[in-house]
C-alpha cells in the first residue's frame, strides 16, 4: 500500500450539489440580518460615495464559458472540466454589435479557461479586425494541455493579445496546493514557450502580467514588493520573465467561501476586510469603467456580481438589447463582497487600485 496520501480531486461546488452552488443562498450568507462589519452601503454613505455610479465605458470583460482545465481552491466562477456553460457564437456576434455601437477599445476574455471556447479564436479575430485591444486571462496550464492549444500562445502573438495569467506563487508547493498537483511544472512550461515567443521580454510589445492571490484568508501583501520577489525568483529559478505582478484580493464569494467555512475563518476575514476599508480604494473600484457579460449574453457590474447573479439595474439587462446611455446612468449593484474590492491598497483584475 503507498504511503503517499494524494489530495482528492477537487470538483465544483455545482458537480458537489454544494447549497452554495446557488448564488442565492451565497448573497442569503453574505447579506443577513447579523451582519460581520457595516454593511457596504453604509461604509459608502460615511464617506460620501454612495451610491455608487459607473465612469465611461472603458472594457466590456467578457466570460465566455465557467468551463475549465483546472479546478482551484479558490475559484471564484466555481470553473471546473465538469462545467459546461459555454457562450455561443450567436452571443458573441451580438457583443460584437454593442462594441461597434460603443467604440470600446479593449476587451477581457475570462473564463473558466476562455481558451476552451471553440469559437475562442474566431471571436479574437473579429475583435482584431475592429482593432480591439484583448486581454485573455490564462491559466497556463490549458496552453500546454495537447496539440492544439498549444498553437494558442502563436496565435495570441500574431493578434498581440496581452495575456494574464494566474501563478499564485513562485514556489511548486504553494501553487500545487491551491491549483492541484502538477499545475506548477506545466504553467513553467507555458511561461517558457510565452518567453520564447517574446511575452514579457521588455521592448517586445507584447504584454505578459502575472497574477498572485493569497492561499489563506488574509490580504495580499504589497504588490510591488511581491513583484520583485517573483521576478528573482522566477528569473533565478527557471529563467522566466513577466511584466508585471496583479495582486488580488480573494472575494468571499463561491469556491473561496466554501473554502472559509471550511476552515472556520469566515468571520474573521469579513471583519479582516471591513476594517481595512479604503475609501480611495473605493473610488476607484473595477465596476465604474467595466461591464461585465456572461455565457448567455447577461450583463453585470462586474464578474463577481456575475456569479453571485446580480445583473445590471434596469430592464435592459440582456446584451441583444445593449442601450449605452442606460448602463453609463445605472447604479452599481453592491453588497458585503464589495468589501474585497476597497480593502487596504484595493483590488481588481488589474491588480491594486491606489
Ligand atoms: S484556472 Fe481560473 S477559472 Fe480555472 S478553476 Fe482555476 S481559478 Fe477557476
Ligand atoms: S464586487 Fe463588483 S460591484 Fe462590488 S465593488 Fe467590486 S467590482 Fe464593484
Amino acid at each position: 500500500m503507498s504511503t503517499t496520501t494524494k489530495k482528492k480531486k477537487l470538483q465544483s461546488l455545482q458537480k458537489r450539489g454544494s447549497y452554495l452552488s446557488q448564488a442565492q443562498n451565497q448573497i442569503n450568507l453574505l447579506e443577513k440580518e447579523k451582519l460581520h462589519g457595516t454593511r457596504f452601503s453604509e461604509k459608502l454613505k460615511e464617506h460620501g460615495q454612495f451610491p455608487l455610479k459607473p465612469d465611461p465605458l472603458e472594457i466590456m470583460q467578457v466570460n465566455v464559458g465557467y468551463m475549465c482545465d483546472l479546478t482551484c481552491e479558490h475559484c471564484h466562477v466555481d470553473a471546473g472540466p465538469d462545467r459546461k456553460e459555454i457562450m455561443t457564437q450567436e452571443t458573441m456576434e451580438l457583443i460584437l454589435k454593442a462594441i461597434d455601437q460603443v467604440g470600446v477599445k479593449t476587451v477581457d476574455l475570462t473564463g473558466g479557461a476562455p481558451e476552451m471556447n471553440p469559437n475562442f479564436k474566431w471571436f479574437v479575430e473579429e475583435l482584431s479586425k475592429r482593432n480591439v485591444h484583448v486581454i485573455v486571462r490564462s491559466n497556463l496550464t490549458i496552453l500546454v494541455s495537447n496539440k492544439n492549444f498549444r498553437t494558442y500562445p502563436e496565435f495570441m502573438k500574431e493578434h498581440g493579445i496581452e495575456i494574464i495569467a494566474s501563478l499564485p506563487c513562485y514556489t511548486q508547493d504553494n501553487v500545487d496546493k491551491q491549483r492541484g498537483s502538477g499545475v506548477f511544472n506545466r504553467s513553467i512550461e507555458a511561461l517558457r514557450v510565452l518567453n520564447e515567443l517574446g511575452y514579457g521580454k521588455e521592448g517586445s510589445g507584447l504584454d505578459l502580467h502575472l497574477v498572485f492571490n493569497p492561499g489563506g484568508a488574509s490580504l495580499p501583501p504589497d504588490q510591488k514588493g511581491l513583484e520583485n520577489d517573483y521576478k528573482i525568483r522566477l528569473k533565478e529559478d527557471w529563467g522566466i520573465e513577466f511584466n508585471n505582478l496583479y495582486t488580488i484580493t480573494n472575494l468571499p464569494i463561491s469556491r473561496y467561501l466554501d473554502f472559509l467555512l471550511a476552515a472556520d475563518k469566515y468571520e474573521s476575514y469579513m471583519d479582516t476586510l471591513v476594517n481595512a476599508y479604503n475609501p480611495v480604494a473605493a473610488d476607484n473600484v473595477m465596476c465604474k469603467n467595466t461591464l461585465s457579460i456572461d455565457w448567455e449574453g447577461y450583463m453585470y457590474d462586474c464578474d463577481f456580481n456575475q456569479m453571485l447573479q446580480l445583473k445590471v439595474a434596469g430592464d435592459r439587462q440582456h446584451i441583444k438589447d445593449f442601450n449605452h446611455k442606460e448602463i453609463l446612468n445605472r447604479y452599481i449593484k453592491i453588497g458585503q463582497h464589495c468589501y474585497g474590492c476597497t480593502a487596504g491598497a484595493g483590488s481588481s483584475c488589474q491588480g491594486t487600485t491606489v
